[in-house]
């Protein structure tokens, strides 16, 4: 091919560009592109006349990796300014070229003066702070084609450069992977649409976790709305502060030195345990398990030694539980387990087997190996039982008898329904009991 055979360009009213399909070289545009550009030369890289962010949306268009896109309406820093520009792509493929026809928006800001404000180019000013805040902020027209995305979109999510149709529904398949997600984020996002179409004006919000290009999940906060037809969001990375505030939920309801729940976190879950077990008439237990003689282990070998062994009983403890049950350390040496459908005789083994686990082999403290025991008080609820207040009641009660028993025992209250209930037994019952 001889620079003679596009010779035709220069003939051609429209700005054009002949691109070369393999490296986006420009190898030749007409008078009309070099002065739309603001460029005495078109010798170079597309992206050495469009800037980095067009010429990468352009690239698959121009290599035939996307076809039939009609226009592309792009942001561009082109060597005469920033300037918003639209792209229509003819491919010649047998010559590994495409033709770009340009055409100035006119929307774009940029030729937009105001001297008397003593502001040159106050569009372009404009559109560079956009450019360069530090939220996304992403434009689109009536059919969701993007006019204009600013760094923080491309860096955040990462699409830009990645060959894709800048259209807004490439995003959705890119950022939600998973087809069940991504129909529920879909379906928000359009209801909060016709929300916002409704009363315009109004912003509504929204917040997904999304994929990025770099392969991260991130919790993104979205805010929308229309202005005409033209629809606009912003958004920012709330990944970071998502975070801190679980992990401060988490603190929040956690015992520092065992790593178990709180006492605060152990009664929020027993209330919601309760509440749920009532409303589904399921069996709910409570152990309170209290460590044997520990004022001496204290005593003995020290506060440190103590707390090896508060750590060392809950993680034994933690290890013996189902993945449903949850324990706590609700004071100095004591501790209480939520056990969810759970009777009498289930709470009974369970107790029964963390005993054993806590006995069967002594805490190694300093090369001394100390022997542990504790005592546990159970209980389960009970159909009158109104609150979580009553079964945690019962249980310290139990726990006390276990303790006045002797110790190193499980004492479960009620200890038989009957005993909870004797004046709500049924006629057949009370004559199997000699009661009439
Ligand atoms: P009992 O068999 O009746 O339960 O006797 P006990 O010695 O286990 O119970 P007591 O209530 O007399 O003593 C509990 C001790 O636990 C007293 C307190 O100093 C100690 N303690 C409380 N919290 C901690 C802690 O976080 N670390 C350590 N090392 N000791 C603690
Ligand atoms: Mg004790
Ligand atoms: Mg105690």
């Amino acid at each position: 091919m001889t620079a003679d055979s596009l010779a035709w360009v220069d003939l051609v009213q429209a700005p054009l560009l002949v691109v070369d399909a393999r490296d986006s070289r420009v190898v030749r545009g007409n008078a009309r592109a070099r002065s739309l550009l603001g460029s005495v030369s078109l010798d170079g890289e597309l992206s050495d006349f469009l800037g980095a962010y067009a010429a990468g949306r352009l690239k698959p268009l121009v290599c035939g990796e996307i076809e039939d896109v009609g226009e592309l309406m792009l942001y561009c820093r082109t060597p005469g300014g920033l300037a918003t520009l639209g792209f229509k792509p003819a491919r010649i493929p047998e010559q590994d070229l495409c033709v770009l026809t340009l055409r100035a928006l006119a929307a774009d800001a940029a030729t937009h003066k105001r001297t008397e404000a003593g502001i040159e180019n106050f569009g372009v000013m404009l559109e560079e702070i956009v450019r360069s805040l530090p939220v996304g902020v992403e434009i689109y027209d009536g059919n969701f084609r993007e006019l204009f995305c600013n760094s923080l979109s491309d860096e955040l999510f990462g699409y830009a450069y990645d060959g894709h149709v800048p259209h807004h529904d490439d995003w959705w398949e890119r950022g939600f992977p998973d087809d069940a997600a991504r129909a529920r984020a879909i379906r928000e996002w359009r209801e909060r649409c016709e929300m916002v179409r409704a009363a315009p004006g109004e912003v509504q919000r929204a917040e997904w976790d999304v994929l990025c290009r770099d392969g991260n999940q991130r919790t993104v906060q979205f805010r929308f709305r229309f202005i005409g037809s033209t629809y606009i969001v912003v958004f920012w990375d709330v990944t970071e502060r998502r975070r801190l505030e679980e992990e401060l939920r988490h603190l929040a309801g956690t015992d520092e030195l065992t790593g178990l729940h709180n006492r605060r976190r152990f009664f929020e879950e027993a209330e919601r345990a309760f509440t749920a077990a009532l409303a589904a008439a399921t069996q709910l237990s409570i152990l309170m398990l209290d460590i044997d003689h520990f004022k001496s282990i204290n005593d003995r070998f020290g506060h440190a030694a103590g707390d090896k062994v508060l750590s060392e009983v809950a993680q034994r403890c933690a290890n013996a539980l189902r993945a449903g049950d949850l324990a706590a350390r609700v004071g100095g040496e004591e501790f209480a387990i939520l056990l969810p459908c759970t009777d009498a005789v289930g709470a009974e083994q369970v107790a029964q087997k963390l005993l054993t686990t806590i006995r069967c082999v002594p805490v190694e403290v300093n090369g001394h190996a100390l022997p542990v025991q504790a005592s546990i008080g159970g209980t389960f609820r009970l159909a009158d039982d109104r609150s979580v207040a009553t079964l945690i009641e019962r249980a310290d009660r139990a726990l006390y008898a276990a303790k006045g028993g002797g110790r190193d025992r499980v004492v479960v209250l009620p200890r038989s329904f009957e005993e909870a209930r004797p004046q709500k037994l049924g006629p057949a019952r009370r004559r199997e009991r000699g009661q009439g």
